[in-house]
């Protein structure tokens, strides 16, 4: 019989599958409704969230929500998890191990059951590992931050990287990036403004494009777009040119 999300919580909350166990006060449990067309994947859970065991909830919860609803966006319409569902004591960086094992034997099953369309990744360790899942590149570390707000395509879903509210936390300076990168979750949530009077659409029918480009951007980060630019401008884009 196929796990429920039910089942899956029952098992983390008793989990000792490796050595964060040790160290917890409680596994925190993913948020949100099953299926979900947005889910955003932590690290791990903060101070706060190991003693309440709750989700985002310490100081960059307030934070996180501020950034959803400029986003159009409420917490209760997302379903939102960790990576690893044990607080990292010293909030040290994860293991390699550590991840795998929660991933595999929690969170791929999350993945399975909330049927996500976009998957937004909060920094670093997340990104890395949930590229890497997917058979993305993801770039060095000095190059990384560009990655923030961008949108990629893999395994027919959306993967979103973006920076951890608790950036925010540590320096309020940094809420204005933010405030800009989260916007693609705006964006995400409808089509192209000139989905209808485009050619790009007609072309994905009649196989002259992909899917991946469709995505990408008239169903996906569409601002982003050349033939959006162009429209935006009151030019009337020639067909040849695509969107990137
Ligand atoms: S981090 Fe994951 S695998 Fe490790 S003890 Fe906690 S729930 Fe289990």
């Amino acid at each position: 019989m196929e796990q429920t999300i039910e089942d899956i919580n029952k098992q983390i909350k008793h989990c000792t599958h490796c050595r964060l166990h040790a160290t917890r006060m409680n596994a925190v449990c993913g948020e949100g409704p099953v299926p979900s067309r947005i889910m955003i994947i932590a690290q791990a859970p903060g101070r706060t969230e190991d003693k309440e065991a709750n989700m985002l909830i310490g100081p960059s919860g307030k934070v996180f929500d501020n950034l959803l609803y400029s986003a159009d966006l409420k917490r209760e319409n997302i379903y939102i998890t960790n990576l690893l569902k044990c607080f990292l004591p010293n909030c040290r960086r994860p293991r390699r191990d550590e991840m795998n094992i929660c991933y595999q034997k929690y969170l791929q099953k999350e993945i399975e059951l909330v049927k996500p369309e976009i998957i937004v990744t909060l920094g670093y360790h997340v990104t890395k590992f949930i590229f890497s899942q997917n058979g993305l590149k993801a770039p060095n570390k000095i190059e990384f931050k560009t990655t923030f707000g961008q949108l990629f395509t893999a395994k027919n879903r959306k993967i979103v990287p973006l920076r951890h509210p608790a950036t925010v936390v540590h320096n309020s300076t940094n809420l204005k990036k933010l405030s800009i990168e989260y916007t693609i979750l705006k964006t995400l949530q409808s089509k192209c403004t000139y989905f209808d009077q485009c050619i790009l659409p007609e072309k994905y029918k009649n196989g002259l494009i992909t899917k991946d480009l469709l995505d990408k951007f008239c169903h996906g980060n569409w601002k982003q777009c050349n033939r959006f630019y162009a429209y935006s401008e009151g030019f009337q884009p020639n067909e040849s040119i695509l969107p990137e």
